[in-house]
């Protein structure tokens, strides 16, 4: 049970081939091999970085992207390459597979002139211009930056949760039903999902293909799902939920070293039941990934990056954020998108007004 399903499919591997070509010719503009200098680097592979690029592309400003390799344990492309179909997304109104579509909006990326490089941003210096922004391999120095690294999903912490020993962590418990409801151990089995989002809804309904009967496992007596995700879940005969609920531990199934189910106490009676199960889920809602940032931009008590209110400027001047790192409100793909198009518009407009010039690029 691995949660890197994109490691086997074709798409990733032309990502894989595509890195190495754009990484030679931007190797060749450069004089010193691990420093380039761009007037634009966009940090992120989700909707908001990809649309940031390819508004930015287009306004000629030769933008440099890190997708990240597996930055914080998303593939390139962000999260939608955990999920199967997206219905929402206009332009595609029989669905699109959330691979198929960030798959697609990277091409769009390249095809206007963006140097993509597949490494993950580990360090930022904000405190003078041009930015400094720094992977493994290289240093760039940018005269603008857009931060749309996305978030990532949250796990709980009881007993028999971790990947430690004793613990089920990939043995049993996820964060990914996309990437790992299929796996055998799940089959026919009973299974659990911990939430009341639309993850959850969506999640659930998902694991109803491979389980016997999927439980949710909610903390409230009502869910926050948006009433469509509900009503498919609710109406859904092999599902179950379990309102006022929490897991308080895991255990494993005799000597199999896999769950075989969990304590759940009932928060609105204290009653802690046995529920016998195969898979546990948690869909409880994701982390906004801003910690690289090591405080230099300013942040919400949640760690989503402020921006000002209809705009995607934050604290510092030249660095602007777009998609789910600052959004809490709505997180979707077409928000995300939307947002990136801000961005790249407010960076070619802050550009102009310090006069960074075309040829202050190495691309
Ligand atoms: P993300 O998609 O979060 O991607 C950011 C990516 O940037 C990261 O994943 C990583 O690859 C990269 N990155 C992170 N840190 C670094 C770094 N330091 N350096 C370099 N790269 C880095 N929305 C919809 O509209 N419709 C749906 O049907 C839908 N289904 C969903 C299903 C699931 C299971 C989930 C989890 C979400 C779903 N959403 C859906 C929400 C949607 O996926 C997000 O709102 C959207 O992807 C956010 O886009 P983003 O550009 O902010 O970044
Ligand atoms: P949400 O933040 O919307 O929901 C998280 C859920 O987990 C809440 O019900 C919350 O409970 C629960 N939860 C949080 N922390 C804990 C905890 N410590 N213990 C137990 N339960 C906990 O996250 P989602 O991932 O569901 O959705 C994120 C965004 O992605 C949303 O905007 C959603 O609309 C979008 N999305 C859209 C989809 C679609 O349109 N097809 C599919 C999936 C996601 P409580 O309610 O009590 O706070």
């Amino acid at each position: 049970m691995r949660c890197f399903p994109n490691f086997v499919i074709p798409g990733f591997r032309r990502r894989l081939r595509c890195s190495a070509r754009i990484a030679t010719k931007a190797n060749s503009f450069m004089d010193d091999l691990r420093t380039l200098r761009t007037r634009l680097c966009i940090i992120g592979s989700g909707p908001a970085a990809h649309t940031a690029a390819i508004y930015a592309a287009r306004a000629e400003l030769k933008p440099i992207l890190f997708e990240g390799w597996m930055a914080n344990g998303i593939a390139p492309g962000g999260q939608l390459t955990t999920t199967t179909d997206v219905e929402n997304f206009p332009g595609f109104h029989d669905g699109i597979l959330g691979m198929d579509l960030m798959d697609r909006c990277r091409a769009q990326s390249l095809r206007f002139g963006t140097e993509i490089f597949t490494e993950t941003v580990t360090k930022v210096d904000f405190s003078t211009n041009p930015f400094k922004l720094f992977t493994d391999s290289r240093t760039v120095l940018a005269d603008s930056v857009i931060v749309a690294t996305g978030a990532v999903a949250k796990r709980l912490n009881f007993p028999g949760s971790d990947e430690g020993p004793g613990g089920f962590w990939n043995r049993g418990i996820s964060a990914c039903a996309v990437c790992d409801g299929a796996a055998p151990i799940f089959r026919d089995k009973p299974i659990a999902v911990v939430g009341g989002g639309d993850s959850a809804m969506e999640e659930s309904n998902f694991l109803t293909k491979y389980g016997s009967k999927v439980y949710i496992i909610h903390r409230r007596g009502e869910f926050r799902a948006s009433k469509i995700m509900q009503n498919r879940a609710l109406n859904n005969p092999k599902i179950e939920v379990l309102w006022n609920s929490v897991v308080v531990e895991a255990y494993g199934e005799k000597g199999k070293g896999v769950l075989g189910g969990l304590k759940v106490k009932n928060v609105a009676t204290g009653k802690v039941s046995d529920l016998k199960v195969s898979g546990l889920f948690f869909a409880i809602g994701h982390e906004p990934a801003s910690s690289f940032l090591d405080g230099q931009l300013q942040l919400d008590s949640d760690g989503y990056v402020v921006t000002k209110p209809g705009t995607t400027q934050t604290s510092v001047q030249g660095v602007f954020a777009a998609g789910d790192v600052q959004d809490k409100k709505f997180r979707q793909a077409v928000t995300a998108a939307g947002t990136g198009c801000m961005a790249a518009l407010e960076a070619d407009h802050y550009l102009q007004e310090i006069g960074s010039q075309v040829g202050k690029s190495d691309l």
